[in-house]
């Protein structure tokens, strides 16, 4: 374990009003926000938590995010930054199926997938007002063919990317590596909490926060399922923090974003 590396995988950015960033709250105006996956190189393997947002989708479907991604933010881009191609990749978990977070599962139709076994139903079957954060189908034949989004199937991969083996709870993906429970935010949502030998573990908030200010204010962002859930959910991360003296790094957060270490850089 103590070899156990952390890369965050830079995304590239997308945009949102402050009254969907902080639900009923705001400021209003333009937020412009980092995504992030998170890469953990462990002795057990190479685990891949989220795998961002993809350009094309984003510009067909919710252009008003403004997304800006260069070659080096798509995920074989920051992969290559280390010297690793998606077919190095073991395991992909996916903290949920917002498009922001499963916008690249198309690259890798080799590795091993894991989710909560309610967010592919879910993708399937939204609710009314999940359906634009539900919209990046290409993760799943199930999912595109339920809601009539077949453009979306790729010829050979998205079948072949379907196969989820479906969790409930939190669950230990690799000696230290745990995904924790946070659902509200979605219905099947996870963070993730990461030990290492010689520095603090590190507590990845993902959307149950979006942001520092999201959970010092427990304030959560406009989308989500359960509101109450998530509130809850926010309590129960910040209690582990304290519990495990753990460092908290938040999904979608600039201002630290800016001081987290990305591309080459590693925690560990
Ligand atoms: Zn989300």
């Amino acid at each position: 374990m103590s070899d156990t590396k952390v890369y965050l995988l830079d995304g590239g950015s997308l945009v949102l009003d402050g009254y969907h960033v902080y639900w009923n709250r705001g400021p209003g105006g333009e937020v412009r926000f980092p995504v992030y996956s998170i890469l953990v190189e462990h002795a057990e393997g190479r685990f891949l938590i989220d795998t961002g947002f993809d350009y094309d989708h984003v510009m067909k479907v919710l252009p008003f995010e403004k997304p800006i991604q260069s070659k080096d933010q798509t995920i074989p881009g920051a992969l290559a930054l280390l010297g690793l191609e998606p077919k190095d990749i073991d395991v992909v978990v996916n903290s949920h199926f917002h498009f922001d977070h499963c916008g690249g599962n198309k690259y890798f139709p080799h590795a091993k997938k894991i989710c909560h076994k309610s967010e592919v139903p879910q993708a399937c079957n939204p609710q009314p007002f999940e359906h634009l954060g539900y919209s990046d189908l290409s993760f799943s034949l199930e999912a595109a063919e339920a809601r009539g989004a077949t453009e979306q199937i790729m010829e050979g991969t998205t079948r072949a990317n379907s196969t989820f083996e479906g969790i409930d709870g939190d669950v230990e993906l690799a000696k230290g590596v745990k995904l924790i429970s946070t659902p509200g935010h979605s219905i099947g949502h996870y963070s993730l909490m990461v030990n290492f030998g010689k520095r603090k573990p590190i507590l990845f908030t993902i959307d149950a926060a979006y942001t520092q200010k999201s959970l010092e204010t427990l304030c959560q962002a406009a989308f989500h399922i359960d509101p109450v859930a998530g509130v809850e959910s926010m309590h129960r991360v910040r209690k582990l923090a304290e519990d495990n003296d753990a460092e908290l790094m938040y999904s979608h957060d600039m201002e630290n974003f800016k001081t987290y270490q990305t591309g080459t850089r590693f925690y560990g």
